[in-house]
This record gives C-alpha cells, sequence and structure tokens, in this order.
C-alpha cells in the first residue's frame, strides 16, 4: 500500500449492553424484541418519587471487563446525573459516571495487518450508565407522528472510550472485532449490533505534514454506523473527504470546532448533523438516590484472577503448544470459546494438533454453519472423532474414507469402530500391504527407475495397481512402504 501524504488519527466511543436479565435500577426485563412499553415500570419511566436500586450483577460484569482491559479499577466510584432534555429519556436525565468512573487506563491489543507485534490500543475509561428509550419514525408506515419505546430506558450500557490511537479504517474495525470477541468470551455482552447491543462513533482527523509542521484537520464525530463493515467505510469515506478539504481550503483551517456528521448508509457518504453539547452543557451533578460503590483490592484481585484464558491467551497457546499456524489459531479462537474447548480436547484425543484442526474447520464447522447449532450441540463428541482421526492418521483409513466414517457417525451415531463396520471398510493386515508393496516394487523397475530419479509422482501407478488388487489397501500406506523399500534398494 503506498503510503498516504497524512496520518489518520480515530479514537473509538463504544456502548455495550451488559448481558443481564433485567435493567440497571429496577427489576424490568431487558429481552429484546417485546412488544413496546411491555418492559417498564415506575423506576425506568422516571415517574416522580421512585427510588433507583443498584443491579448487582451488571456491576460484577462491567468489573470484568474492566479487568480484561487490562484497565486502573477504582475503590471508590460513584453515579452521577448527566443532565439534557430528549423525549426518549423521560426522567430529563441519565444516570452514567462522570468524575469517578468505574475504571481508567487499560488497554486492548489487536493483531494487526503488517506489523508482526500487536497493536496496544489505549483505553481512557470504561464506565457504568443507563440507556434512553427509543424514538420510533415509522414514515413507511403511513404515520406522520413519532412515538416513542421505552423498553430499553434503563438498560444497563457499558461506555468503552479509547485514546486516538487507531491508525486506519481497517485497525477501528479489527479493534471492535476484537473487543465483541473479548466481552463474548467474558459473557459480559452479546455485542450484537443488530440489536443494538453494541454502538460504536469515532472521532475522527488527519495529522498532514507541513513545511510549517504538523498540521491537523478539525476533528469530526462519526455517528450513524450500523456495522463494523460500516465503520470501516465511513471512516474511509471521512479520511478522504478531510484530505480534501484540507487541500482546497490550504493551511487556513484556522480553529473550526469539533463537528459531528452521521453516515449516510445508502450514499454511502457522511452529512453533517447537529452539533454535539460539551461536557458542561450536561450540567452533571452527584446522583443523590444512589450510594458510591466501593470495591475491595481483594475483590478486584479475585475477579482479575477469574478471567481465565482470553483470546490472546488462547491464540498463543494454539500456536504453542497444538503448533497451529497464526491462521488457524485465529479462525478457531475466533469462533468462540467452545469451539476452542473442543478443538483442545479433539487434539489431546487423536494426538495431532494440526489435523483436529484441520477436521474442525473442513468438516465440523461446515456443519455447524450448514445446520446453524451451536458446536455444543454438535452430533460427535470430540473423543468419537478424535477415534477416527486416529485411524486415519495410523493408516487404518484413507482421508476419504475417514470422511465417510465421519458423514456415518453424524446420520446414525454410535462408535467408530461400528461405522467402520456398516460401510464394510476391512482392515487390510499392514503385513499384507508390505508383501503387496514388495511384489509390485519388483515388478515395476521402471517406475522405480523414475522414482529414483525424483519423480515422486510415478508412485501414483503403483498406488493403482495395489488399488486394483485389494480396494481396502489404504493409498497413503502404500505410498510410505513402497517410498521405504525403494530408498533401500
Ligand atoms: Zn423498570
Ligand atoms: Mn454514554
Amino acid at each position: 500500500m503506498a503510503a498516504l501524504p497524512y496520518t489518520i488519527v480515530v479514537g473509538l466511543e463504544v456502548h455495550v449492553q451488559l448481558l443481564t436479565e433485567s435493567k440497571l435500577f429496577c427489576g424490568c426485563s431487558t429481552k429484546f424484541g417485546a412488544p413496546p412499553n411491555t418492559q417498564t415500570c415506575p423506576v425506568c419511566i422516571g415517574m416522580p418519587g421512585v427510588l433507583p436500586v443498584m443491579n448487582a450483577k451488571a456491576f460484577a460484569l462491567a468489573l470484568k471487563a474492566a479487568a480484561a482491559l487490562n484497565c486502573h479499577i477504582a475503590t471508590f466510584t460513584k453515579w452521577d446525573r448527566k443532565n439534557y432534555y430528549y423525549p426518549d429519556l423521560p426522567k430529563g436525565y441519565q444516570i452514567s459516571q462522570y468524575d469517578l468512573p468505574l475504571c481508567r487506563d487499560g488497554w486492548l491489543d489487536v493483531p494487526s495487518e503488517d506489523e508482526a507485534e500487536d497493536r496496544r490500543i489505549r483505553i481512557i475509561r470504561v464506565h457504568l450508565e443507563e440507556d434512553a428509550g427509543k424514538s420510533l419514525h415509522d414514515e413507511k408506515a403511513g404515520r406522520a407522528d413519532s412515538r416513542i419505546d421505552l423498553n430499553r430506558a434503563g438498560t444497563p450500557l457499558l461506555e468503552i472510550v479509547t485514546y486516538p490511537d487507531i491508525r486506519s479504517p481497517a485497525e477501528a474495525k479489527t479493534f471492535l472485532q476484537e473487543l465483541k470477541l473479548l466481552l463474548n468470551y467474558l459473557e459480559v455482552s452479546d455485542c450484537n449490533m443488530q440489536e443494538g447491543s453494541l454502538r460504536v462513533d469515532a472521532n475522527i482527523n488527519l495529522h498532514i505534514p507541513t513545511p510549517q509542521g504538523i498540521a491537523a484537520t478539525p476533528i469530526v464525530e462519526v455517528k450513524n454506523m450500523n456495522s463494523f463493515r460500516a465503520v470501516e467505510k465511513a471512516l474511509a469515506y471521512e479520511a478522504e473527504r478531510q484530505w480534501g478539504v484540507f487541500q482546497e481550503t490550504g493551511r487556513k483551517l484556522g480553529e473550526v470546532p469539533k463537528q459531528t456528521r452521521g453516515w449516510d448508509e445508502h450514499a454511502e457518504v457522511t452529512r453533517p448533523q447537529r452539533s454535539k453539547e460539551e461536557s458542561s452543557d450536561y450540567r452533571y451533578f452527584p446522583e443523590p438516590d444512589l450510594v458510591p460503590v466501593t470495591v475491595t483490592p481483594e475483590e478486584i484481585e479475585r475477579v482479575q484472577a477469574s478471567l481465565g484464558e482470553l483470546p490472546a491467551d488462547l491464540r498463543r497457546r494454539l500456536r504453542r503448544d497444538y503448533g497451529l499456524n497464526a491462521y488457524d489459531a485465529d479462525v478457531l479462537v475466533n469462533q468462540g470459546r467452545s469451539t476452542v474447548h473442543y478443538f483442545l480436547r479433539l487434539a489431546d484425543v487423536c494426538g495431532d494438533g494440526k489435523a483436529a484442526a484441520n477436521w474442525i474447520q473442513q468438516d465440523v464447522l461446515r456443519v455447524v454453519h450448514e445446520r446453524q447449532i451451536s458446536i455444543t450441540d454438535f452430533p460427535i463428541p470430540p473423543d468419537t472423532l478424535g477415534e477416527v482421526i486416529r485411524m486415519v492418521r495410523g493408516g487404518r483409513l484413507d482421508t476419504p474414507k475417514g470422511r465417510q466414517v465421519f458423514a456415518h457417525l453424524l446420520q446414525h451415531g454410535g462408535r467408530p469402530q461400528e461405522a467402520v463396520d456398516a460401510l464394510g471398510f476391512k482392515d487390510v493386515d499392514d503385513a499384507e500391504v508390505q508383501a503387496l508393496c514388495r511384489e509390485l516394487v519388483d515388478a515395476n523397475p521402471k517406475v522405480v527407475a523414475e522414482v529414483r530419479s525424483g519423480k515422486e509422482k510415478a508412485l501414483g501407478s503403483l498406488v493403482g495397481q495395489a488399488k486394483k488388487r485389494n480396494p481396502h489397501v489404504n493409498p497413503a500406506r502404500v505410498k510410505e512402504i513402497c517410498l521405504e523399500l525403494i530408498a533401500r534398494m
């Protein structure tokens, strides 16, 4: 890729919905997809006189995420009211955290495209807050009015703010994928963008070297991006747009205030939106109805110790202990924790990490995707499949027969030996194969000469003859024995 005449500087602000049954300050359900306003109560619709009570599960999940993001976790954290008026915010304020957030100063390492080392994206802060409701503008349904659905009001959110450490639209996407994977592993959030459980805003500007020093274009906050792909596209568009503006206006950038622009998915452009209020406009003040939360250093240690192996650790272990390459390790880890567990068991049973990874990617995951099931519901347990792979590795079955056994087990269940019997695959005694190979080698001096001159392909004719004589022989084994015999001649 040609070097750009500028550096792209991006910081992200991500909101993820925590995987709790109930809302942050009341007992209402957080289940997605219920009819509008059926999951509300006086607390989350902001009736006067009601009192919020903090959801302990939400706080525990937030702590887990904070620990996994390598943050400095505060032992004392409090709630604040963020005041603004909007129809979907019935109380007129959002309960959030302002000056004493849950945690600060963390980081997440993300795989880098062209550098061998991961790239470290630093995190400014992570805090808990409640979600607002949703405005419904059903112009398509022929309605001129707007309606409000408060089912989402009060849903627990984690807000994660990064430093402007991201250097390309692709890296922004990779960061989001890695964050999603991490939070999925921790069972902190499902990060489902379609259901609104992950939302992202991006701040972007360009740093441009000039004879007078580095010029910076005004920071633009991009909103309304509905997929990771949209984030990447919107940022790529915005970088080019800012470069165009810079070239037109030259160095007379002056003091342009921060702008807010929305991504138009269909036109694939960003358009100006109303500019964001400064944080002083929110008139933050401490929430008087909630007590501050204290966390002991022992609790923080306990949470850190309970995280288990995270995606980055697992990738490393699969490469180091199971001999996988970066690509295979990535594919397995990105499938989620249960796929990794299936792999670990399978590799241990069959004794070959690479073979286990291949069978999972080519056979197991194909079925999992076709049937749209989770790997935990995959009908062949890793111990059984491991036995099949052992048979293939040991030469009892060749790969096509191994696949037939796999298909049989998929349909009928049972043990590998039962499948082998049902399919009529006879074991050929290795001594018998050896005798056959000796005969063939002796009878085909021309082929042997070709092989000796380096044309290993010529072996195909011996394998073909062997299969004609005994259809149950394993071609790989025949090849192996013939090579050995020829090498010893
Ligand atoms: Zn409620
Ligand atoms: Mn927020």
